[in-house]
């Protein structure tokens, strides 16, 4: 048997991975004393409002530098920590590593950065999640304005009725919701009305070549002004190109994630990327002729 993902929660951009059985009992193992050995840490990929010029803050992206296998990408091991029970397990180092470090932001000078994290449909499962995250924001003192969970339309869709108390506690909290990955679940549109998000990413997949690509380019219009009637902000994922970034900010989309702005970055290089002001300048700016 093989183990097929990437249409759930957890599997990225509509990849579809597939893992041995027997490649899939070799990483368990080795996934089950990750935490122990130090193998996992996060790298934080910076969120860019245009129009302020500035870094908004960044979403943490788990690693897994595996002694025996390398570094293995998280579309492969987030499935299997998923499949093997461990997703609540993984999901609490991941929640106190990131406010761990994005307690620390304010003391270098940047304020008003959000930490994003990542949820497995699987966290949400406890009902009582909302408490596991008030503790973490007391123990780090850390404000509930600075962090944003990040659940897939197909999480927040196939649960909207179970979590719907859950979701409101959580933002009585004063945490930010987003929607992960837009456009790509099978869902209906209905859990926008029963859960009240603060933004809207859209998938990379509506963002390649936007510029060129009608089909994209009536989705992603459609997207802005659903966030904007909603009045829910709205980011692009996975801007790579200087021409995508361009065009989606002519038709009003305000944040932007990619690797045309940075890739994931370790923490103290997240820092650096966010204080500098001109290169952020820069980028925004510089049009394609420029770059050449
Ligand atoms: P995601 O949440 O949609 O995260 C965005 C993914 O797109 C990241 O992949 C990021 O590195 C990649 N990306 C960002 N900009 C660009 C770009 O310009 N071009 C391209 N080609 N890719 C770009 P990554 O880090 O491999 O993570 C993949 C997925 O794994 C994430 O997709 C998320 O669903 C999941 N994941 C990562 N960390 C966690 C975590 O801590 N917990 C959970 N439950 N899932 C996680
Ligand atoms: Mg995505
Ligand atoms: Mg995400
Ligand atoms: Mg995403």
């Amino acid at each position: 048997a093989a183990l097929v993902s990437g249409t759930g929660d957890g599997a990225a951009d509509g990849d579809v991975r597939i893992v041995s059985a027997k490649q899939r009992f070799v990483f368990e193992q080795g996934l089950r004393q990750a935490i122990a050995r130090h193998e996992f840490r996060l790298v934080y990929q910076p969120f860019v409002n245009a129009d302020e010029e500035r870094v908004s803050g960044g979403e943490a992206l788990l690693r897994w530098a595996s002694a025996e296998h390398g570094d293995v990408p998280p579309t492969t091991f987030i499935p299997i920590v998923e499949a093997v029970g461990m997703a609540e397990e993984v999901g609490m180092w991941v929640l106190n590593e990131a406010c761990d470090e994005a307690a620390r932001w304010p003391f270098s000078g940047l304020s008003d950065l959000k930490v994003a994290v990542n949820l497995s449909a699987l966290q949400l499962g406890r009902g009582d999640f909302d408490a596991v995250v008030e503790r973490m924001l007391k123990r780090h003192s850390m404000p509930a304005r600075a962090l944003e969970l990040e659940l897939t339309e197909t999480v927040a869709a196939g649960k909207s009725l179970g979590i719907g108390n859950l979701f409101q506690r959580l933002r009585a909290l004063g945490v930010s919701m987003s929607i992960d990955d837009f456009g790509t679940g099978f869902s209906s549109l209905s859990y926008l009305k029963n859960l009240k998000f603060d933004k809207l990413k859209i998938d990379r997949e509506f963002v390649t070549d936007v510029h060129r690509q009608r089909d994209s380019q009536a989705i992603c219009q459609s997207i802005i002004a659903l966030g904007r009637g909603l009045g829910i902000e709205v980011l692009a994922e996975g801007v790579e190109q200087w021409d995508e970034f361009a065009w989606l900010r002519r038709y009003g989309c305000a944040l932007y994630q990619g690797y045309y702005f940075s890739k994931p970055l370790m923490p103290r290089e997240f820092l650096a990327f966010a204080s500098d002001k001109d290169h952020i300048r820069s980028l925004v700016e510089v049009g394609p002729t420029t770059l050449k």
